[in-house]
C-alpha cells in the first residue's frame, strides 16, 4: 500500500468546507471508493501527490494537457504575460491572435467568441442557435455531456452518470421539456423526434466522438446523416468539441470525419490548462452575437490575457507541429495492443474503444456503441481495477464513464509501464474475484 496520509488529512478537512470535499464531483472518488489523492505538482507525464508518490498521468487534467504538464512553451508564455497585469477588461492583441489560430485550425469556424469554460460555450451556443432560428427545442444524445447548464442535464454523461443522477434537481420542468434525447448513433430516432416536433427544433448538439460515457466513436454515416437532416430541416448542427477539439486532429473531429457543423464549442486544450472555452462557426450565425447582433452574451474575464497567452502558446505549438497527432495515435495504439495481449493471456475479453489519443477500457464483453451498452460495464470491478492501477503508479480516471487521454510525454517506456500495471491490476482483481 502506498502512503496517502496527507491526502487523507486534507480530504478530511476539505469535507468540512467544500461540498463533498471537492470543486467538481468526479474528483471525490465516489464511484470507485477510497480517498481522493491530493496532487501537489505535475511535470511532463507525472503527477506528484502530497505524500510524495508519483503517478503516470492518464487524465491529463481531463484533456487539456495534451503536451504533458508544465510544458515550457506554455509556462514561458504565461510567465511573460503575468508581468503586464492579470486582466484589462478591454480588447487586446492576444484575443486577435487566438481567434486567428482557431479559425485557421478548425475547418468550420469563421468567427469565434471566447468564454471561460466548456459549459459557458455550450450554453451560449444553444442560446445563439435558438436566437438565430427562432425555435426553442434542442436534440441531444443520451450519455453525451455538454457541461452543467440546465438545458443539458437531461440524461447527461460524465459526472452526471458517475453520481447516478442522470438529471439533476433544480432543472426546471419547462427547460427539461425543450431538451429531446435520442440514443447515440440512432439516426432513425432523430428522424422520429424531428417529425414529431416539426419546425420546432433549433439545434442538434452532439459530441462527434463521445468521451463522456467512455470513448465511443460513431460511424461516419451517422454524423453525415445528422448533417443532411439538419440541412433539410433548417436545424443548426452543433459539434461539441470541448474534448475532441485540438485533440483528435488540429481541427478536431470535424477535420477527421470531414463533416462540418454550423457551430462548434471548444474548451479544455484551448486554454492550455487555464479556464477557457469558445464557440464559433459561420460568420452569418456568429454575427448574431452581441454586440454585432441581438443575442446577448458577455463575460468580465472572457478573453483574459493570461488565459489567452496560455491558449495561444498551446494552439500555436499544435498548429506548427501537426506530426504530434500521428505520434499520439501510435502511442495510444501501442497501449491498446498491449492491453489486448494482457487480456488474451489472462483469458479476459473486455471491450476497449479508442481513437486518436483517447481510449476507454469497459468492464463488459459487449460492444459499446451507446449509453445503454456503456451502462452494462461492471462498475464494482472497475473500482477495484482503478485502485490496483493507482497502487502501480498509474493515474486512471476515477470512473468507468470517463475517457483516458494520452499526452505527447508518454514515451514507449512509459507505455510499457502502463501495460505492465494493467496486467498486474487485471490479474489482481480477478484473483480476488475467484476467492
Ligand atoms: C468537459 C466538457 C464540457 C464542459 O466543459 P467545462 O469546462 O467542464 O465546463 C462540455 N462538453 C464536453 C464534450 C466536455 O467534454
Amino acid at each position: 500500500m502506498h502512503n496517502i496520509v496527507k491526502s487523507r488529512q486534507l480530504f478530511e478537512k476539505a469535507q468540512h468546507y467544500l461540498p463533498g470535499g471537492v470543486n467538481s464531483p468526479v474528483r471525490a472518488f465516489k464511484a470507485v471508493g477510497g480517498t481522493p489523492i491530493f496532487i501537489k505538482a505535475a511535470k511532463g507525464p507525472y503527477l506528484y501527490d502530497e505524500d510524495g508518490n508519483s503517478y503516470l498521468d492518464l487524465i491529463n487534467a481531463w484533456g487539456p494537457m495534451i503536451l504533458g504538464h508544465a510544458h515550457e512553451v506554455v509556462t514561458e508564455a504565461v510567465a511573460k504575460a503575468i508581468k503586464d497585469s492579470f486582466s484589462f477588461g478591454t480588447p487586446h492583441r492576444k484575443e486577435v491572435e487566438i481567434a486567428t489560430l482557431i479559425t485557421a485550425m478548425v475547418p468550420s469556424i469563421e468567427k469565434v467568441r471566447m468564454v471561460n469554460a466548456g459549459t459557458e460555450a455550450t450554453m451560449s451556443a444553444i442560446r445563439l442557435a435558438r436566437g438565430y432560428t427562432g425555435k426553442d427545442k434542442i436534440i441531444k444524445f443520451e450519455g453525451c455531456y455538454h457541461g452543467h447548464s440546465d438545458a443539458f442535464l437531461i440524461e447527461a454523461g460524465s459526472g452526471a452518470i458517475t453520481m447516478g443522477v442522470p438529471s439533476s434537481p433544480g432543472v426546471p420542468g419547462g427547460t427539461a421539456r425543450d431538451t429531446l434525447n435520442a440514443s447515440y448513433g440512432n439516426l432513425q430516432a432523430v428522424e422520429e423526434i424531428i417529425a414529431k416536433n416539426k419546425d420546432q427544433i433549433a439545434a442538434i448538439i452532439i459530441e462527434p466522438v463521445s468521451g463522456n460515457m467512455g470513448c465511443i466513436v460513431p460511424p461516419r454515416a451517422f454524423l453525415q446523416g445528422l448533417r443532411t437532416i439538419c440541412d433539410q430541416e433548417g436545424i443548426l448542427l452543433i459539434f461539441d468539441e470541448v474534448m475532441t477539439g485540438f485533440r483528435l486532429a488540429r481541427g478536431g473531429a470535424q477535420e477527421l470525419f470531414g463533416i462540418l457543423p454550423d457551430l462548434t464549442t471548444l474548451g479544455k486544450i484551448i486554454g492550455g490548462g487555464m479556464p477557457v472555452g469558445a464557440y464559433g462557426g459561420k460568420k452569418e450565425i456568429m454575427d448574431f452575437v452581441s454586440p454585432a447582433g441581438p443575442v446577448f452574451q458577455a463575460g468580465t474575464l472572457s478573453g483574459n490575457p493570461i488565459a489567452m497567452a496560455a491558449g495561444c502558446a498551446m494552439l500555436r505549438y499544435l498548429y506548427e507541429h501537426p506530426a504530434i497527432y500521428r505520434l499520439l495515435e501510435d502511442t495510444t495504439q501501442n497501449i491498446v495492443n498491449q492491453f489486448q495481449i494482457n487480456m488474451e493471456q489472462l483469458e479476459l475479453n473486455y471491450t476497449i474503444n479508442h481513437i486518436g489519443s483517447m481510449f476507454s477500457l469497459f468492464f463488459t464483453e459487449n460492444e459499446v456503441k451507446d449509453f445503454k451498452d456503456a451502462q452494462k460495464a461492471d462498475k464494482v470491478l472497475f473500482g477495484k481495477y482503478f485502485h490496483a492501477m493507482l497502487q502501480q503508479g498509474v493515474y486512471w480516471a476515477p470512473s468507468q464513464f470517463e475517457v483516458l487521454f494520452v499526452s505527447t510525454e508518454i514515451t514507449p517506456q512509459h507505455a510499457d509501464q502502463i501495460a505492465e500495471a494493467n496486467y498486474k491490476a487485471l490479474a489482481a482483481i480477478h484473483e480476488c474475484l475467484e476467492d
